[in-house]
C-alpha cells in the first residue's frame, strides 16, 4: 500500500507515537485532573508537559492557553462562536475550508454576521494585502484564513497578514490544519490571536485531538460547558484557561501522542521533512505532466499536488489508484471556493500529499500505474 493522503491525516506515526500511546493506555491512563492518585496525577502531568511543548513550538509564552479540542474543525468552532457578536463583519480567504466557512454560515444566519472574502491564488503579499486593506468596514472584527491551503501547495502571507490586523485592531484567526509541523509558526512574531491545528496531520500525532492556541489578546466565550475538575460547586466554567474551554475528560492517549510527534520534530527535522516534500513534489509534477494530467497551481510547491487526468473523473481515477494500492483523496476537498478559484471540473480533482515517509519510489509507483492506465 502507498500512503498519498497525508493531508487528510497522516500515516504511518513514528515508532515514538505509538508506543507512548500504547504505554499510557497501559501504564497512566487515569483521568487528568479528576483525582488526586498516581494514575490520575501521571496523566495530567504528560498533558502539562504537552502544553509546554506546545507552546514553546508555537511562539506562545502561555501553556495554559494552549486548549485540546477534538480537531482543528472543533478548535475553529471554539474561536468562531466564542468571539463573534451580532453585526460582526469577518474576512476569509479564498482558500477557506469548511471548517471556517460552515461555522461562519451558521453565524451569518443566527447573529447577522457578515462575510466577505478576499483572494490569494496567483496574487503577490503585497496585493493578498492590499485586497485584504480596502476590504475592512468599521464592524471588521477578524480576519480568519488558512495559513497552507489543503487543495494546492499555497501558503499564505500570515505574518503580513497579522501585522495588519493588528495594526488595524482586528483579531487574526489561522487555520493550521496544514501547516502545523510543516512551517515554522510564531504566534507572537505572526500576530495570531488564535491559532487551530490537528494532531493527526503533519504533527504526527493520532486523531481524536486537536488545538486551540490563544494569543495573549483574545477572549473567548466557551463553548461547552461540564465538569472540569475544578470550581466544582460553581454552575459557571472556571474563569481561567485551560479549565473554563475544557469541559469534560481530555483524550489523554492522543494527547500523549501529539506530546512525542511534536518532539519528533526537533532538531531540524520539521525542515527536513518539508524539503524532502517538496523534492517529491517535484518529481510528482515532473511525471505527472510528462504523462499529460492537468496539475492545478503548479507554481506552489509544497505538500499537496492537485491534479487530473483528460476526460477522467476524478472520483472514477481515485477508485482505480486504490484498487492499484495507492491511496489518494479524489473529488471536492471541503474546500469548494478553492476549487472555483482552481478551476477545477464540478467532480473536483485528485490530490496527493506527502508526509515524511514518502520516498520517490512511491511517485514512481503513481506514475507507471498512471502511465498503464
Ligand atoms: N482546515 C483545513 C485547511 C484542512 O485541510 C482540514 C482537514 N482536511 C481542516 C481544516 C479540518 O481538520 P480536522 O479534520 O482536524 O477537523
Amino acid at each position: 500500500m502507498i500512503y498519498l493522503d497525508n493531508a487528510a491525516t497522516s500515516f504511518p506515526k513514528p515508532g515514538r507515537v505509538y508506543s507512548e500511546v500504547l504505554r499510557c493506555m497501559q501504564e497512566y491512563c487515569g483521568n487528568p485532573g479528576r483525582g488526586s492518585h498516581a494514575m490520575a496525577l501521571a496523566a495530567a502531568e504528560q498533558i502539562y508537559s504537552c502544553r509546554e511543548e506546545l507552546a514553546a513550538f508555537l511562539g506562545l509564552s502561555a501553556p495554559e492557553r494552549i486548549l485540546f479540542t477534538l480537531n482543528t474543525t472543533h478548535a475553529l468552532n471554539f474561536a468562531i462562536k466564542g468571539l463573534l457578536k451580532d453585526g460582526d463583519h469577518v474576512l476569509i480567504s479564498e482558500l477557506e475550508h469548511n471548517a471556517v466557512r460552515r461555522p461562519l454560515h451558521r453565524m451569518m444566519a443566527e447573529k447577522s454576521v457578515t462575510v466577505d472574502v478576499f483572494p490569494v491564488l496567483g496574487l503577490t503579499c503585497e496585493q493578498i494585502i492590499a485586497g485584504i486593506a480596502e476590504r475592512f468596514k468599521p464592524a471588521t472584527k477578524v480576519v480568519i484564513c488558512t495559513h497552507a491551503s489543503n487543495v494546492c501547495s499555497a501558503v499564505l502571507p500570515i505574518a503580513s497578514i497579522g501585522s495588519l490586523c493588528h495594526e488595524k485592531g482586528i483579531f487574526f484567526i489561522v487555520d493550521g490544519a496544514q501547516s502545523a509541523g510543516v512551517y515554522p509558526i510564531h504566534m507572537k512574531k505572526m500576530h495570531m490571536d488564535a491559532l487551530a491545528i490537528p494532531a493527526h496531520k503533519s504533527l504526527y500525532g493520532v486523531q481524536g485531538c486537536g488545538v486551540l492556541a490563544l494569543g495573549e489578546r483574545i477572549s473567548l466565550d466557551p463553548l461547552l460547558e461540564g465538569g472540569s475538575g475544578v470550581d466544582s460547586l460553581s454552575t459557571e466554567m472556571p474563569a481561567d484557561p485551560p479549565e473554563r474551554f475544557e469541559a469534560g475528560t481530555l483524550p489523554t492517549p492522543a494527547i500523549v501522542g501529539l506530546l512525542e510527534g511534536v518532539r519528533s520534530l526537533r532538531n531540524g527535522m520539521m525542515e527536513q521533512i518539508a524539503a524532502r516534500e517538496r523534492s517529491l513534489f517535484l518529481a510528482a509534477r515532473e511525471r505527472l505532466s510528462s504523462l499529460g494530467m492537468q496539475i492545478y497551481a503548479p507554481e506552489y510547491e509544497g505538500a499537496v499536488l492537485l491534479f487530473n487526468a483528460p476526460n477522467v473523473l476524478s472520483t472514477e481515477l481515485g477508485r482505480y489508484l486504490s484498487s492499484c494500492g495507492i491511496c489518494v483523496r479524489s473529488g471536492l476537498h471541503c474546500a469548494p471556493m478553492a476549487h472555483r478559484a482552481l478551476g477545477t471540473p464540478e467532480g473536483g480533482a485528485v490530490r496527493i500529499s506527502f508526509g515524511r515517509y514518502n520516498t520517490l519510489a512511491d511517485i514512481d509507483a503513481l506514475w507507471r500505474v498512471l502511465k498503464n492506465m
